[in-house]
């Protein structure tokens, strides 16, 4: 018993040299530690709206809505604070590595739990046939990019991207051809896509 004691009264001559380890906040503004995880903070240009964070996220404070009836269709993505825990998954395992980071803001305190959140919306792409979620807009231009030549192997994103340089936000008009080979330039989901190949060659649609 001798030893702890000693280690106690050790302590306490410290604290009354330095101070105690405690801050003063909120009568004196605090600031953390630099390596300090606060607040998720969402970045909407780095963001391609994947939802690999949401996965993740070990309370499932990540919170994605894809709403279909919107013009045009969007995701939404919320980072909700009065769940997290502030671990930094989502900023670890960001696809992007720019989509989200923790900010070192730790006041957070709210009246009403529904406003403790952060959200970004992205744009969705959806099937011009049977109307399914491909990707958000964004992810695709993402993996574009990453692919470069071998991009143009890919008919969504050369629509796609051929969309973007036009600066036309409408989809390829729909023919209302059934699913051939001159409608081969529809952003399809890869069922109809299917579809569209099995009918072309083979004369039947499945
Ligand atoms: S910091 Fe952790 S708990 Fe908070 S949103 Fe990111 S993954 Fe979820
Ligand atoms: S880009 Fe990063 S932050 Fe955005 S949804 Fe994907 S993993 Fe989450």
């Amino acid at each position: 018993m001798k030893y702890p004691k000693l280690r106690e009264l050790k302590e306490a001559i410290k604290a009354l040299i330095l101070g105690p380890y405690t801050t003063k906040f909120p009568n004196v503004p605090h600031c953390p530690f630099p390596r300090f995880r606060g607040k998720p903070v969402p970045d909407e240009k780095g963001c391609i709206g994947c939802g690999a964070c949401a996965e993740v996220c070990p309370p499932g404070s990540i919170l994605i809505t894809d709403n279909l009836t919107a013009k045009p269709p969007v995701r939404s993505l919320k980072w909700r604070h009065d769940f997290c825990i502030f671990c930094g998954q989502c900023e670890r395992i960001c696809t992007t590595k720019e989509g989200v980071k923790l900010s070192n803001e730790f006041n957070l305190a709210d009246l009403k739990r529904d406003n403790m959140f952060s959200e970004i919306k992205k744009e969705l792409v959806i099937c011009s046939e049977c109307k399914e979620i491909i990707a958000p807009k964004d992810q695709i231009l993402y993996v574009a990019k990453k692919l470069g030549v071998q991009a143009y192997s890919n008919i969504n994103i050369i629509a796609l991207t051929q969309q973007e340089l036009l600066d036309n936000s409408e989809e390829i008009p729909d023919s209302s051809q059934p699913l051939r080979r001159q409608t081969a330039f529809k952003i399809l989901c890869p069922k109809c896509r299917h579809q569209q190949w099995v009918f072309d060659d083979y004369n039947k649609t499945s």
